[in-house]
């Protein structure tokens, strides 16, 4: 996981690992061998917003939350006075 602190908040990228079968961390986002949805639902204007492919940069209504990556690498931002948990619901799926 690589953390990237900016201006605009928090950005948060993952990639899909091949060690994700002997992985023992069970959050999920850096244990995936591929990713089949790129998507999270803002927690404070509620908007559901999916990267369906890698340079697909979306921004949810109210501006606090953005998913980028599709299919290839999870990225986040979401305001740096915020924790992850507050800022968005996870919605992704993957194997
Ligand atoms: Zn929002």
């Amino acid at each position: 996981m690589i953390l990237i602190k900016v201006n605009v908040g928090i950005i948060v990228i993952t990639s899909p690992s091949p060690d994700a079968k002997d992985c023992s961390y069970k959050g999920g986002e850096c244990c995936v061998n591929k990713i089949l949805r790129n998507m999270i639902r803002c927690l404070s204007c509620g908007d559901i917003i999916e990267s369906t492919y890698v340079h697909d940069y979306k921004v949810c209504r109210c501006g606090n939350v953005s998913v980028d990556g599709g299919k290839d690498y999870f990225k986040r931002s979401y305001p740096a006075d915020r924790s992850q948990v507050d800022s968005y619901e996870e919605l992704s799926q993957w194997e």
